[in-house]
């Protein structure tokens, strides 16, 4: 639960609020635009609206003033209207007209010196002349009408009358449409036509221009909004209002529930996918975490892995460097698990690994961190005040874990467990030292046997770095020559015949002198080196053996030749190549390495076998040596080590032990040979217990080829002057 938390905060912090800040920014932002866009909509209309009023009031003066050019530009009108005025034509043109109201309602006639000369109002003759009706912004009207010197334009405007109702008035001079009539010589008579902006002409405005809700406002306040109606004065005297429309807004608010529903989806969506995004990253996060748990750790024990110790390691040589913490590395290699493994198959050894990992886990928890470094190697780092101590007796406790029989699948199996010990305390190490030398002082707990503790120390090193010198040096023996073969011979037991000869590699080393085999063989073997050194034994003693009289011939072969799976067909081209026969070859070989793949030493030694070529067990009764295995590898000799040997003629146990063991050979159908046979004494013990050849210092040292072949013949046919009778 808590590693799912991480994510998610991380995921609230840097997905999710982002995108619901974006999501809230941008409905913020629609909200306003078509707000904004709403109000201008409404702005526009407002402005085409007051386009519209200007237009009805300016037509509104328009037609009077077309009406007015009708009546004071006409040639009856200057007949009838100056001097005394005829009021038949006023009667039935403009007192009708005025009564009517259609196109005026008022009309006044103004003398040459703008005197009141008559007025009617909607029929009726007017209350008041034109002067007191309209005041001082008529006077501004008559004042441009007189200032048009020659021309006879109307002027209109818009005039309060006494009443308080607006009026159109137009105002102009009467003159003659034609030359039929003169006019007026002097100044000219005006005639005014009004029109009284009453509900009836507002209304056909209404209608006309499409002014929903148009209103004269009479006297308003100067603030009043609306389109202004000004007199000629520019005194405010009206304002025409109209119900404003809110179209844009109206607009809005019919889209605004979709909206609503558009931006819910979308915030829908965005949980949605903002859903997937996390349960996406969480799964990737899993992944995540699992892919680094697989790069740490070991698959099969759930333990840290080599890499994981390397780093940990790493961490803690640089520790060590700050603070001089010391820190110690144990270095673990199971002992027998591979037989284990081999024998019973890689499930049983898997579940042993298991097994051995949990034990391991349990002694470890909280002094050191456990880890599988590879195939059957563990590893525990220590790195606390009390590491050196803790490594000792962690060891101890590891070692003490193979007391027990270990039970799987039924059977109950013993292994054990080497272990190397590395420790830094006050010399600084890098990870890479510490862990080979852990792994150097558990090669040597390896070579003391099994179950045990090896602490590091630097002469371990220090032989390490002789043997590999030795490997230099051998390699280079090999080229110049150092390396001759001797020859022992022996002996048939009952009548002491030399019946064979065995081959002995030596090493006149240049300054050591002469190296023991026991040295260099084991060398050659891990060098790589006995392959090349095997093949020049087999090559020189079949080559030295073909100048001796019919002997059988006895080779040394390291098991670890056996790796090359061709091996044996590989001998036995060499052998024919020099000459030798077959059958007279016998192969000499220690168990020890024989147990690393048995399957293939077994079919090998098979195959030599079917060539003719006798195998004989060397060193028997030093090595594991069970009859199930003598059966199974099938030898048709054994030579008994000079360990058996030594003592029989003292030690009553020793004779009894050796007894034992030529008796199993005999049972088991196997020639005997003795070797190490030093005195008489113990070789009349070992004729006695009945040993079929007998090899030893008693009876010949090893020589040189011509020594070995000078021998043979002078013992040849007659039996061996014994040499402690010489
Ligand atoms: P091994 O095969 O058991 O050889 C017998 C060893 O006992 C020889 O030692 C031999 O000199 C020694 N010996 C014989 N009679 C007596 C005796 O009466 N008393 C005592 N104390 N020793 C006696 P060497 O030649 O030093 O060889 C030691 C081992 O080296 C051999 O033991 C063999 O395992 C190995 N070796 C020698 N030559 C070769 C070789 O060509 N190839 C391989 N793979 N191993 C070889
Ligand atoms: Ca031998
Ligand atoms: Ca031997």
């Amino acid at each position: 639960m808590k590693s799912l938390r991480r994510p998610t905060a991380r995921f609230a912090f840097q997905v999710a609020l982002p995108a619901l800040l974006i999501v809230a920014a941008a409905i913020f932002a629609g909200y306003l635009i078509l707000n904004e866009m709403a109000g201008e909509v409404d702005r526009s209309e407002q402005r085409s609206v007051e386009r519209s009023v200007h237009a009805a009031l300016g037509s509104f003066l328009m037609r009077l003033r077309e009406t007015h050019g009708d009546y004071s530009v006409w040639d009856d009108a200057t007949r009838s209207l100056y001097g005394t005025p005829d009021p038949d034509f006023v009667s039935s043109n403009l007192q009708d007209s005025s009564r009517q109201g259609v196109l005026f309602d008022t009309v006044y006639l103004l003398d040459e010196n703008d005197r009141p000369v008559f007025g009617y109002q909607k029929g009726q003759p007017a209350m008041r002349s034109a002067a007191e009706e309209f005041g001082a912004a008529l006077v501004t009207l008559i004042t441009r009408v007189r200032s048009h010197s020659g021309a006879f334009d109307a002027e209109t405007g818009f005039l309060r009358g006494q009443s308080g109702a607006l009026y159109a008035v137009a105002i102009g001079s009467v003159v003659p449409s034609s030359t039929d009539v003169a006019p007026p010589s002097g100044p000219t008579r005006l005639l005014l036509l009004g029109r009284e902006l009453n509900e009836a002409s507002i209304n056909r405005m209404r209608q006309e221009f499409v002014l929903r809700g148009l209103q004269l406002v009479v006297n308003p306040a100067p603030e009043r909004a609306g389109v202004q109606i000004l007199d000629p004065t520019g005194a405010l005297i009206g304002v025409m209002t109209w119900q404003p429309s809110h179209q844009g807004q109206e607009a809005v608010d019919s889209v605004l529930p979709t909206a609503y529903l558009a931006v819910g989806l979308v915030c829908l969506t965005m949980m949605f996918l903002m859903a997937i995004g996390y349960f996406n990253l969480v799964e990737v996060r899993k992944r995540e975490r699992e892919a680094v748990f697989a790069a740490n750790h070991d698959g099969l024990t759930g333990l840290p892995n080599r890499a994981a110790l390397g780093r940990a390691l790493e961490a803690a040589t640089a520790a060590h460097l700050r603070d001089q913490t010391p820190v110690a590395l144990v270095y673990m290699d199971l002992d027998g698990f591979k037989e284990v493994n081999d024998a019973y198959g890689h499930e049983s050894g898997d579940y042993l690994l298991k097994h051995v990992a949990a034990g391991f886990g349990a002694i470890c928890a909280g002094s050191g961190l456990l880890a599988r470094v590879g195939g059957d190697e563990f590893a525990v780092l220590l790195d606390h005040a009390d590491s050196v101590a803790g490594a000792e007796t962690l060891s101890e406790q590891l070692i003490r874990f193979f007391d027990q029989p270990i039970a799987l699948g039924g059977r109950m199996v013993s292994i054990g467990t080497s272990i190397g010990v590395a420790v830094m305390p006050g010399s600084s190490l890098t990870a890479e030292e510490l862990l080979r030398r852990a792994d150097v002082a558990m090669y040597l707990a390896k070579e003391f046997g099994r179950n045990r503790v090896a602490f590091y120390d630097p002469s371990i090193d220090a032989a390490r770095a002789e043997r590999m010198q030795l490997a230099d040096q051998l390699r280079e023996a090999i080229k110049t020559d150092q390396l001759a073969v001797v020859y022992q011979p022996i002996f048939e037991a009952t009548s002491l015949r030399p019946t064979g000869v065995e081959a002995l590699l030596r090493w006149l080393h240049p300054e050591i002198g002469l190296v023991p085999p026991d040295i260099f063989i084991p060398i050659a073997e891990e060098s790589g080196l006995i392959d090349q050194i095997g093949a020049f034994v087999l090559e020189r003693a079949c080559h030295d053996a073909l100048a001796w009289p019919d002997v059988r011939l006895s080779v040394n072969v390291s098991p670890v030749q056996f790796r090359n799976p061709k091996f044996d067909v590989a001998l036995a081209d060499l052998v024919a190549q020099t000459g030798f026969p077959l059958a007279r070859l016998e192969i000499e070989m220690t168990e020890t390495h024989l147990v690393a793949n048995p399957e293939r030493a077994q079919k090998i030694i098979a195959n030599l076998r079917s060539r003719g070529v006798a195998i004989s067990l060397d060193d028997f009764g030093t090595g594991y040596s069970s009859i199930g295995y003598l059966r199974r590898f099938s030898f048709d000799k054994l030579k008994l080590d000079r360990s058996l040997v030594v003592g029989i003629t003292s030690n009553e146990t020793a004779r009894e032990l050796c007894e034992a063991t030529i008796a199993i050979a005999r049972a088991l159908d196997l020639e005997v040979t003795a070797e190490g046979v030093e005195t008489e004494r113990e070789a009349a013990v070992l004729r006695q217990a009945g040993c079929d050849y007998l090899q030893g210092y008693a009876f010949a040292r090893p020589m040189t080829a011509e020594a070995v072949g000078s021998f043979l013949l002078s013992t040849l046919p007659q039996t061996v002057a014994l040499p402690w009778t010489r």
